[in-house]
């Protein structure tokens, strides 16, 4: 019998269970992974609530089962996705232990949370939550969950409800991913939650002391604790003599659309920028079978952070795809479709891409007189210089734990479990974000994960074979490992990770 058909219910002998094993099997037909941690055995459902990733792939660190893609956080105990990118739990079995075996019995049902009387009394008549992406979506989920019962809005610039915004550029921008597997959550699931969701609902200005918003129509609101989280705008940087409709950035689920809509029609673009959403747009549009030609100023794509190796194994695979690299150059005009590059090349392009980099949206944290020092400045647990204004995501400076320094990180990870631990925050739980950030990427069907957060390194150790796509980059200063890169070696960068939490 193979380890998918094993049966749990017909229990399993426990000398097959070392500590710290995690073997897939099924109970009463559904896929499951069952998990010894020292005496104490646990079932839960086999697949994450993300991306489908096998749990029984992934690693037992106390009382969490984390996933091998992108490292969410299941509740050994309830099944509950402790910490993003799920957010839904999976199901969850009493495991009972008789003599030498263990059987997998029913299904324990979740139990909804209350806030405690304190926590009851002392939380927010209202909470306010601007903006629609990853950190303001996390939080308003998170607050329901808890029990928050008072009234949540979530106010969003974008046209759409919030979006798996990673898959813009990856396998929805490739044709591979259907519309439907976009919308973080379905309409009903705001219904059925009582999170008012206001999309197309810019905030023009917010009075930190009043927690008072203004909408752009005038419209005035007022909360009893508000969350920032206004994320980043794309960097629109000036090209000489291109018209604005031939410059395309990518942000937006609208953004994503437009650019597959002319994709029907194109047969060559020019990415501008080799960073990790430009080359993911190359090889999308690859896979669409258009031509690209990538203008970027670096030597190696994304050197500057994995490195001369990784770089150089990220431009390969793009070239073995079709990608042309005009690097240690710029774009020094556009005339029509022709594309001058500052090392003299004329490249043929439909339209271009912008791949420059983000910055983060502070405007209304300017306005409103917060602390701001190149993102809002937050304390431990996410609390802006203003009492009850938290901040989270892309636009949040928070002091790292790990690296000891104020941080600003664009993950979507970090931004979902930010907004996962103002949400509880705001509540008065006194949670300090202290997880370690993490990322990933994708080029065809290679992907990309770091652990840590490296700005600078002084030393960097490369393990593995690029060419079989398996390895693990350290980047190291003074000695102490920052922060690492993995190829192909998705338990080896959970292990990571949890050295990094224990420093
Ligand atoms: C195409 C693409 C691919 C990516 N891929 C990856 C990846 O593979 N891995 C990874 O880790 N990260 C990835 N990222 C980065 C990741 O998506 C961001 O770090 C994350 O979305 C940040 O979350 P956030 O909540 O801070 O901001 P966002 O998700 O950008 O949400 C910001 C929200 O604020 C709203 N807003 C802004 N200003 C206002 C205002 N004044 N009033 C009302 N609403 C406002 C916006 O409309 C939006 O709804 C990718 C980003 C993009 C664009």
């Amino acid at each position: 019998m193979s380890e998918q058909e094993r049966d749990f219910g017909a229990g399993v002998a426990i000398e097959d269970l070392p500590d710290g094993a995690r073997i897939a099997g099924k109970i009463g037909g559904e896929d499951a992974v069952l998990v010894r941690r020292g005496e104490e055995f646990f079932a839960l459902g086999a697949f994450c609530t993300h991306y489908h990733g096998a749990l029984a792939e992934g690693l037992v660190v106390g009382d969490e089962l984390r996933c091998p893609l992108h490292h969410a956080c299941f509740d050994l105990r309830s099944g509950e996705a402790l910490r993003a990118p799920a957010l839904d739990p999976v199901p969850c079995w009493r495991v009972e232990r008789v003599g030498d075996r263990v059987f997998v019995r029913e299904k324990i049902d979740a139990k909804p949370k209350r806030l405690s009387a304190q926590e009851s009394a002392r939380a927010p008549r209202s909470v306010g939550i601007i903006g629609g992406g990853a950190a303001g979506l996390a939080a308003a989920e998170m607050l329901r969950r808890e029990g928050y019962a008072g009234p949540v809005t979530i106010l969003s610039a974008d046209d759409s409800p919030p979006v798996d915004r990673p898959n813009l550029s990856k396998d929805y921008l490739a044709g591979t991913a259907p519309e439907g597997w976009m919308p973080l959550r379905p309409p009903a699931f705001y219904t059925e939650s009582r999170i008012e969701l206001l999309t197309g609902t810019r905030v023009a200005a917010l009075d930190a002391a009043k927690k008072r918003i203004r909408l752009a129509d005038g419209t005035e609101r007022e909360f009893g604790a508000i969350l920032l989280a206004t994320g980043a705008d794309p960097v629109r940087i000036p090209v000489e003599g291109a018209q604005a409709s031939q410059l395309q950035v990518l942000r937006t689920f609208a953004d994503s659309r437009a650019l597959i809509a002319r994709t029907t029609s194109a047969k060559r673009v020019v990415v501008v920028g080799a960073s990790f959403i430009g080359l993911e747009v190359a090889a999308s549009l690859r896979q669409r079978m258009v031509a690209v030609d990538v203008v970027a100023p670096e030597q190696q794509p994304l050197e500057r952070i994995l490195g001369p190796g990784l770089g150089a194994f990220v431009r390969k695979l793009h070239e073995a795809k079709g990608v042309t690299f005009h690097l240690g150059q710029t774009v020094s005009g556009v005339v029509g479709r022709k594309v001058t590059t500052s090392g003299g090349a004329v490249l043929e392009a439909d339209f271009l891409v912008l791949g420059v980099g983000v910055r983060p949206s502070l405007a209304l944290a300017e306005q409103a007189g917060l602390a701001v020092d190149r993102g809002v400045t937050v304390n431990e647990c996410l609390e802006t210089s203003a009492p009850g204004i938290w901040a989270a995501g892309d636009i949040a400076r928070w002091p790292d734990p790990h690296s000891g320094e104020r941080v600003r990180i664009e993950h979507w990870v970090v931004a979902e479990r930010q907004g996962q631990t103002a949400a509880r925050n705001i509540l008065g739980r006194r949670e300090k974000f202290d997880a370690v950030p993490f990322f990933w990427s994708q080029h065809y069907d290679v992907t990309i994960r770091y652990v840590g957060h490296a700005e600078k390194w002084d030393e960097l150790e490369l393990e593995g074979d690029l060419d079989a796509q398996s390895v693990i980059v350290s980047y190291r200063r003074g000695g102490r490992t920052l922060a690492v890169a993995t190829v192909g070696r998705d338990l080896e960068a959970l292990e990571v990770e949890e050295r990094l939490e224990r420093g």
